[in-house]
């Protein structure tokens, strides 16, 4: 099964992307993450990455679509696969088309929906630990002790685009980019728009439920 995650920043699609894919048993990748781990590594493409990544702004789509069509190849054996912020524009969705059609289409788009406001409370207040990645909130989800892992007792941070002005580009960013591809997938009766301001547990389930009732093509 082929799976495809769109919502806008803090809707919960990183926590979700690896419950349903463990759940649906296919791999899924997080081009937010293949971009972090070049910048982490220091490669070529991850400070290229990293320049339009701090500023909030959407990483070109030659190198984005590269990066991410490479990653499917490599699990071509694995039968499907779950994209989570990935497309992100309408071209990069003609692109992931064009690279799977004809032998294989995408056979449900997942939009977990949350509103604008909400969005700002739930990224402004995200930190993960700097040595094993947990990820808390300061309201919903907070460590035991202030800025210090419940897990390893390693530093806490904020993920830099997190910042309250970046936070506000990138959801501006994702309403001019990213929302017309409701309407692309809309189209083509393939899109299931899931509320995600429920409870995790309940997103998860609707997800769950979503793919469970659509048929594999
Ligand atoms: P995310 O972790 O999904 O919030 O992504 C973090 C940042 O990585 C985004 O703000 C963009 O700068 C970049 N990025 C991730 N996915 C894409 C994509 N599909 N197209 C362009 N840029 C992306």
């Amino acid at each position: 099964m082929n799976v495809i995650l769109i919502g806008p920043p803090g809707s919960g699609k990183g926590t979700q992307a690896n419950k349903l894919a463990s759940s649906l048993n296919v791999p899924s990748v997080s081009s937010g993450d293949l971009f972090r781990e070049h910048k982490q590594s220091g490669s070529e493409l991850g400070n290229k990455a990293a320049e339009y990544m701090s500023k909030g702004e959407l990483v070109p789509d030659e190198i984005t679509v590269n990066m991410v069509i490479d990653w499917i190849k490599s699990k071509k054996q694995a039968g499907g696969f779950l994209l989570d912020g990935f497309p992100r524009t309408l071209s990069q969705a003609k692109s992931l088309d064009a690279y799977i059609k004809p032998k294989s289409s995408i056979d449900i788009v997942l939009y977990i929906k949350v509103r604008t406001k909400e969005l700002v409370n739930r990224l402004a207040g995200r930190f993960f630990c700097t040595s094993c990645g947990a990820s808390y909130h300061i309201e919903f989800a907070p460590p035991k002790l202030a800025n210090v892992c419940d897990h390893c007792e390693s530093k806490l941070m904020q993920r830099d685009d997190d910042k309250p002005n970046i936070v506000m580009k990138r959801i501006y960013v994702y309403e001019s980019e990213t929302s017309p591809l409701i309407n692309y997938y809309q189209k083509q009766s393939i899109l299931k728009e899931i509320d995600g301001e429920e409870s995790i547990d309940i997103v998860s389930q609707n997800l769950q439920t979503a793919t469970i009732r659509n048929p594999i093509h």
